[in-house]
């Protein structure tokens, strides 16, 4: 494995980051893969925003390694959209996998362990494997927007991810989900159905539950804990 490259200065990415705020996300997604592909990745998780970036990164060509952190525990719709955007765009998107699989996950920690602690359940089935996947590349890019939670709001364009030792470039921050759904009508990108059925933030399936009519869009995730994120995008530019 090639080692990293050096970090750049705080004040380099502070600058280009003030220098693509006003940009469009294709030319954000463009910028991106010309300074760090091929140690560039995107991590899906087939969220709408997700499936946009995916759209976007191949209808310019970009050479960007797409992944998703496989926990098992995906619901059928899920995987079923992950083969749908595959065939759509001709591209593959890699399965990265936990250590261990739910079963034995189960036989080392006890069953459930999502409901008993979820930080620890979302620690090895997603931070452990996603921090060996980005061991391997420069940057990597996420479908965040500053206005889906108060840990997102001061989210730059680009900035260093200290808590994974890389940079971090996120495309469609200054986006609403209006602009989202917009942008999904328009090129016809495929979407997980599930969001037509009162599921507009979908992740493992003993962690997402539907929410009502002017429910907060993340209050199905872990509903009835305070846990409103896996840990992924938490503080994630330092
Ligand atoms: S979202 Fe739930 S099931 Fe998935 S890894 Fe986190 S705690 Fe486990």
């Amino acid at each position: 494995m090639t080692t990293r490259a050096t970090r750049p200065s705080r004040d380099v990415l502070a600058a280009r980051s003030a220098e693509l705020e006003g940009r469009s996300a294709d030319d954000i997604l463009r910028w991106a893969a010309e300074q760090y592909a091929p140690r560039l990745a995107f991590a899906t998780g087939f969220g709408l925003e997700g499936c946009v970036i995916i759209d976007i990164a191949v209808r310019h060509g970009l050479p960007i390694d797409l992944f998703t952190l496989d926990t098992g525990l995906l619901f059928p719709e899920t995987y079923d959209l992950w083969r749908r955007l595959e065939a759509r765009y001709g591209v593959t998107i890699r399965a990265v996998t936990p250590l261990h699989t739910v079963s034995e996950q189960a036989t080392r920690e006890g069953g459930g362990l999502w409901g008993v602690d979820p930080d620890r359940c979302c620690e090895l089935r997603k931070m452990q494997p996603l921090r060996v996947e980005l061991e391997k590349h420069d940057a990597w890019i996420s479908a965040i927007r500053r206005d889906q939670t108060p840990d997102r709001a001061d989210s730059p364009v680009v900035g260093w991810d200290g808590k994974f030792g890389l940079v971090k470039i996120n495309p469609l921050v200054r986006w609403t989900f209006d602009d989202v759904k917009a942008h999904v009508a328009k090129y016809d990108v495929p979407y997980n159905q599930m969001h037509d059925h009162g599921y507009p933030s979908i992740g493992c399936w003993p962690c997402t539950t539907a929410v009502a009519p002017g429910e907060d869009p993340r209050a199905g995730r872990w509903r009835g804990r305070e846990k409103k994120e896996c840990g992924l995008h938490l503080r994630p530019v330092t």
